[in-house]
């Protein structure tokens, strides 16, 4: 995992996709895995037992990149019920006659709980950018607005955590041709995702402006080597696992004199 410091120029061929750090297959990890899940189960029991912050974790990445594995595997290790899921679609006549912001802010989680953005506000500077949806003069004011929009969240209690999820185009060129060639996995063959394919190195280039433009000091970007799906499992989960331990959390103090309190028979 490489964190992306404000101001570093990226250049995406310097992050290999396939890296697995000290692990070389997927067996080795599973312990692991398991201990960090039980340790997020009771990080996210203190976020929402204090009630001080939240927590919005944003998954970028190309189509087949992983972000619905991701979210199918980080959630098995929390309590659903303090934790929701946000899909962003193509917006709808609504939400383009707002600010591209609204429906993200509106999807935001409330103190307490986690939040999962799956594609999120930055599509406005990478599909809108590579398909000029918008004027150039519009999308490039995108980068700053996002900054600030995220600052506030920081400030308000909200800690950040975004995943550009990168995987190489020969393995894209795979996992398509596995949906293809798998009966059961036919309903996820989308002509978008072929027609976007071609698009590659406009893609990579946005993404590369979007995590220099956009990694700050309060909502750094990580870039997730994510061809194997279990390290990508592996280091999102422990990502989320640090920054929650970071926040120091204890238990709030009863509201009421619990020495006073008995309990009838
Ligand atoms: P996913 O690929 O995330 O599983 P879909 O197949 O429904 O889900 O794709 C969602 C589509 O919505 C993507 O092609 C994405 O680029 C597009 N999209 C998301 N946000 C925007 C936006 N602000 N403007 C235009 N298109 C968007």
């Amino acid at each position: 995992m490489n964190i992306i410091k404000p101001g570093d120029l990226v250049d995406l061929n310097d992050y290999a996709p396939d890296f697995t750090g000290a692990y070389e297959k997927k067996g080795q990890t599973k312990r692991r895995l398991k201990k960090l899940h039980k340790q997020l189960l009771k990080l996210q029991e203190l976020l929402y037992a204090g009630n001080q912050h939240a927590l919005l974790i944003i998954l970028q990445g190309m189509d087949t990149c992983g972000k619905d594995g991701t979210i199918r595997r980080v959630m098995a290790g929390m309590n659903v019920q303090g934790c929701d899921v946000v899909s962003f679609k193509v917006p709808s006549t609504d939400e383009l006659s707002r600010d591209f912001l609204w429906r993200a802010h509106r999807a935001v989680p409330p103190k307490g709980k986690i939040g999962i953005f799956n594609r999120s506000h930055y599509e406005d500077v990478l599909v809108v950018r590579v398909h000029s949806l918008v004027p150039e003069d519009i999308w490039s004011q995108h980068y700053q607005q996002i900054n600030d929009f995220e600052k506030m969240l920081v400030e308000s209690g909200t800690v950040v955590l975004k995943f550009f999820l990168h995987i190489s185009k020969d393995e894209q060129k795979a996992r398509l041709e596995s949906r293809i060639s798998d009966p059961t996995k036919h309903w996820k063959v989308m002509e978008s995702d072929v027609r976007e394919r071609a698009y590659w190195d406009d893609y990579m280039q946005a993404y590369e402006v979007m995590l220099q433009k956009c990694s700050t000091d309060w909502a750094p970007w990580h870039v997730i080597p994510a061809n194997k799906k279990w390290y990508r499992n592996l280091v999102i989960t422990e990502c989320i696992v640090e920054t929650l331990r970071k926040l120091d959390m204890r238990y709030p103090e009863p509201s009421v004199d619990i020495t006073k309190f008995t309990i009838g028979d």
